[in-house]
């Protein structure tokens, strides 16, 4: 068997050694006899991997007991009407800040709900920086702000959060969740699709503080409703079960490696290494403005469509998949999140600089 190195933003590649557990317990989990594809999610042995992923998502995260965890499904997108049918309930307003398509797809839904302003917006670049922004550019009577913390398609992340004082800050994690820590009581909630670093597809992973919840719009959609999700500790309906297993396997992954300051480590080290390799490199560059560089997802350019394309053909040949850029900006994007194992991007860095021998 051969594996490749998949640089996918998403879904993505998993820890191996969590796709072997879950092999091994495909059948029979835990002596159940069952699979746990198979298990009713109100049986007592469900309870225990549901509850065991909260708990260990808890710890790694610190998460304080006035926040509730909820995993829900419909992926990050639905969260875009679910944020203003829940929270945008009070002057009807909230402020966003636009560094890129899933901050501005969030935006246009929230826009049916209510009063939404665009504060600042990195279009202008190509959304290739996080724009700078102060307490008085949000209107003070403000629902919420809300952001997208890392911006996968482009490659920027927040290395400061912007100041909204009073005013609970929302943001899209999807693909920077469980990279390192995060210091979740600046924050009125959290959220995020799985399937970037998490889990497989299917799991919304929300973190809610609890002072913001009972005060949805009565039109909002059950399922939508984040009070009902917490008032039934996530099993009101179906949870998604077996992405939710695979989950614990994951977060029990990141605590044998040594938590999130570890893993916060072994990112910068992967980074780095690529980071270095294209500030150096006479054929290759990276697009985003240095200071708001992403440790998740790298995008770069050669310069020239056609050589890219060149590279992005010879790369999958040689075992490198998915580093074709979004199909919105072209070029290249290698996505290195947490299960990336640094020899991926050391071999991808020797094939750069192979090719850039060849091509430049
Ligand atoms: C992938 C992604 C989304 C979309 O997630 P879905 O689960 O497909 O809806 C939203 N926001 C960010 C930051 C993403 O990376």
């Amino acid at each position: 068997m051969s594996r490749v190195y998949n640089f996918s933003a998403g879904p993505s590649m998993l820890p191996e050694e969590v796709l072997k557990k879950a092999a091994a317990e495909m059948l029979d989990y835990e002596g159940s006899g069952q699979s746990v594809m198979e298990m009713s999610h109100r049986s007592k042995v469900y309870d225990s991997i549901i509850k065991g992923a909260e708990s260990l998502l808890r710890e790694l995260m610190n998460i304080p007991d006035n926040y509730k965890v909820l995993f829900l499904q419909g992926g990050a997108s639905t969260q875009f009407a679910a944020i203003p049918l829940n929270f945008m309930n009070g002057s009807g307003k909230a402020d966003f800040i636009i560094t890129g398509q899933w901050a501005k797809k969030a935006f246009s839904e929230a826009k049916k709900y209510g009063d939404v302003k665009a504060v600042a917006s990195s279009e202008d670049e190509v959304y290739t920086y996080i724009p700078k922004t102060s307490k008085e550019d949000f209107r003070s009577d403000a629902d919420y702000v809300y952001i997208c913390m890392n911006n996968t398609i482009y490659g920027t992340v927040y290395k400061n959060l912007p100041d909204t004082g009073d005013i609970p800050l929302i943001a899209d994690i999807s693909s920077c969740f469980l990279s390192e820590p995060l210091d979740v009581t600046k924050f009125g909630m959290v959220y995020g699709g799985a399937q970037k670093n998490v889990a497989p597809a299917g799991l919304t992973i929300a973190i809610i503080r609890e002072d913001l919840l009972g005060k949805a719009r009565d039109i909002t959609p059950t399922m939508l409703n984040y009070q009902i999700h917490a008032d039934n500790d996530s099993l009101y309906n179906t949870p998604p079960c077996y992405t939710i297993y695979i989950c614990k396997l994951v977060l029990e992954w990141i605590k044998n490696l040594g938590g999130l300051e570890k893993m916060k480590e072994l990112n910068e080290a992967k980074a780095k290494m690529l980071y270095d390799f294209l500030d150096n490199s006479k054929l290759f560059k990276g697009t985003v403005k240095k200071e708001d560089r992403s440790l998740m997802n790298v995008p770069f350019v050669t310069g020239n469509e056609e050589l890219d394309a060149k590279f992005v053909k010879e790369s999958t040949a040689a075992g490198f998949v998915n580093l074709k850029g979004h199909r919105t900006v072209g070029g290249m994007r290698a996505s290195i999140y947490n299960a990336m194992p640094i020899e991926g991007v050391k071999a991808l860095v020797d094939f750069m600089e192979k090719f850039e021998k060849e091509n430049g």
